[in-house]
């Protein structure tokens, strides 16, 4: 296994209850590093730019709708396997389906608001990341 970084969000519905810290833990404690960090509120055109990919699907405007409804926090993590290691920690991405110990089951509203966003391959990841931060942001 290889030392990844991968890229994180704390969705609206986790900053507006207050759960950045309580999430934060649950990232270290799967020995995830919190490289880099920043409390930001998308715009209509950054959170459509960060879901292109999901644009012909029937959720795409009631996602982007949601990821703007209040802050976020983007972060980058690194650890072994980061990226397999963040999506096990999130949990499915159905609250309802995920795993007991999960994000997403012990703190998820919905499959929309669903508290987290993890890369799901280290190619998204890279691009995701640099969607974010510059390599100045990031300190490992
Ligand atoms: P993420 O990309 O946020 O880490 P994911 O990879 O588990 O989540 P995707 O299929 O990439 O799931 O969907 C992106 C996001 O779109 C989900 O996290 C969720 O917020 C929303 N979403 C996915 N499916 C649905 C759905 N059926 N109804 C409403 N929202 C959905
Ligand atoms: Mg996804």
């Amino acid at each position: 296994m290889a030392v990844e970084r991968t890229l994180s969000i704390i969705k609206p519905d986790a900053t507006r209850r207050n759960l950045t810290g309580a999430v934060n833990a649950r990232l270290e404690a799967a020995g995830l590093r919190i490289v880099a960090q920043r409390r930001i509120r998308l715009t209509r055109a950054q959170a459509e730019g960060f879901y292109a990919v999901h644009r012909a699907r029937p959720f795409f405007d009631g996602l982007c709708a949601f990821m703007t409804s209040g802050p976020v926090v983007v972060q980058v993590l690194e650890g072994e396997n980061a990226v397999a290691r963040n999506r096990e920690v999130m949990g499915a991405t159905d609250p309802a389906k995920a795993a007991p110990g999960t994000i997403r089951k012990d703190f998820a509203e919905s499959i929309e608001a669903n508290s987290a966003h993890g890369s799901d391959s280290a190619d998204n990841a890279a691009v995701e990341i640099a969607y974010f931060f510059s390599g100045l942001d990031i300190v490992g």
